[in-house]
C-alpha cells in the first residue's frame, strides 16, 4: 500500500497502519499489507479467478448522497459479483483510491470500513493496494482474485439450444437504492454450479436484455424471454410510475440489480424451480436458449429483443 502525501492531510504510513490494523490475517495470506508486494497462496490445484472494476464519482456513484461506507461497500460488491458469476470463492483484494485532493482522511477510512465489512463477511482479504489524491473526483478500483469453488469456472460460452434461461430474483429499478446495496450472489452461484448442470452465467451489471445478449453472444446461439414470466421488483413498479415505461421494461433494462443469469438443461430447470434449494433466493425461469434470433415473448405476439441496457459510453 502506496500513499502519495500531496495535499494529503493524514501521515502516509498513518493511514497504511490504520487499514492494516483492521485487517485481519487471513488464511492463505503469507505478506499482507506493508512490504512491497503481497505474496498469497491459493487452494493447490484451484485455478485462478481475477476480475477488477473501477467506480468514479458522478458516473457509478453521488458521493453526496450514497456516504462514503455505501461506497466503499458497492466498490467491493461489484467485484464480488463477477467472481460469482464463474460460480468462484472470492479470496484476496487489491484496492486503489483515487480521492479529491480536498478530501479529509476520514473519507478514506471510511470508504475502506465499508469495504471492509463486505469483505469480511465474505471472507476477502484485503492484502494491500494504492492510495493517491489528484484534482478529479473520486475513483475507487478493487481488483478481486478468487479461485475455483468445488467446480471448474462457469462461462457465459456454454448455453445450448433447449437450454432454461432463470435468474435469482426481482429485477428493475435498482436505481432507487438497490444498486449501493447488493447482494453477490456467491453462496448460490457456488450451490448451483456444485449440483446443476449450469451450462452459462453471467451476473446482471447492465441489465437482463443485455446480459443475456452476453451469454447468445459467447454461446453462438439465441434466446427467446417470455416477458410475463419475468420477476419485477417493487422498485421496478414504483420506478415505471416516474418514467411512463412499463415495469417490465424496468426489469428488461435497468441494469446494476447484480443477480445471475444462468442457462442448465430444462429438466433441471424445472426441478430447480420447484425446490426452490437456494435460501433467500427466489430463482425464476424467464424463457430458453434458441438457435438463433432474440426475441421477446409478449402476451400480443412475438418481438425482436433489443439489447438495450446501460451502455458506458467514451469519447
Ligand atoms: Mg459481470
Amino acid at each position: 500500500m502506496r500513499l502519495c502525501k500531496i495535499g494529503w492531510s493524514m501521515h502516509e504510513f498513518g493511514l497504511i497502519e490504520w487499514i492494516r490494523q483492521r485487517t485481519p490475517a487471513a488464511a492463505g495470506v503469507d505478506i499482507g499489507i506493508g512490504d512491497d508486494a503481497a505474496v498469497c497462496r491459493l487452494t493447490a490445484g484451484r485455478p485462478l479467478i481475477a476480475t477488477t472494476d473501477m467506480l468514479l464519482e458522478g458516473s457509478c456513484f453521488i458521493l453526496a448522497e450514497a456516504g462514503p461506507l455505501r461506497v466503499g461497500r458497492k466498490a467491493m460488491a461489484v467485484n464480488l459479483s463477477d467472481i460469482a458469476a464463474m460460480a468462484g470463492a472470492p479470496r484476496f483484494a487489491l484496492v486503489s483510491l483515487a480521492l479529491p485532493r480536498d478530501a479529509t482522511a476520514s473519507l478514506a477510512q471510511d470508504i475502506m470500513v465499508g469495504m471492509q465489512a463486505l469483505a469480511s463477511e465474505y471472507a476477502v482479504a484485503i492484502i494491500g493496494g494504492d492510495t493517491n489524491t489528484w484534482a478529479g473526483p473520486l475513483a475507487i478500483s478493487v481488483t478481486l482474485l478468487g479461485e475455483g469453488h468445488h467446480t471448474a469456472p462457469i462461462t457465459r460460452a456454454g448455453a445450448k439450444p433447449g437450454d432454461a434461461i432463470c435468474v435469482t430474483g426481482a429485477l428493475g429499478g435498482s436505481i432507487l437504492g438497490r444498486h449501493l446495496e447488493p447482494c453477490p450472489r456467491i453462496a448460490a452461484a457456488q450451490y448451483l454450479a456444485s449440483n446443476y448442470a449450469i451450462t452459462a452465467m453471467i451476473d446482471i451489471s447492465d441489465g437482463l436484455a443485455k446480459d443475456l445478449h452476453r451469454i447468445i453472444a459467447a454461446s453462438q446461439c439465441g434466446a427467446l424471454v417470455d416477458e410475463q414470466a419475468i420477476p419485477i421488483h417493487a422498485d421496478a413498479v414504483r420506478l415505471a410510475a416516474q418514467t411512463n415505461k412499463r415495469p417490465v421494461d424496468h426489469a428488461l433494462n435497468d441494469g446494476e440489480d447484480f443477480e445471475l443469469i444462468f442457462t442448465l438443461p430444462p429438466a433441471e430447470a424445472a426441478d430447480l424451480c420447484a425446490r426452490q434449494p437456494v435460501p433467500g433466493v427466489h430463482i425464476h425461469c424467464v424463457g430458453a436458449i434458441t438457435p438463433s434470433d432474440y426475441l421477446l415473448k409478449r402476451p400480443t405476439g412475438t418481438v425482436a429483443l433489443e439489447p438495450g441496457g446501460y451502455e458506458h459510453r467514451f469519447r
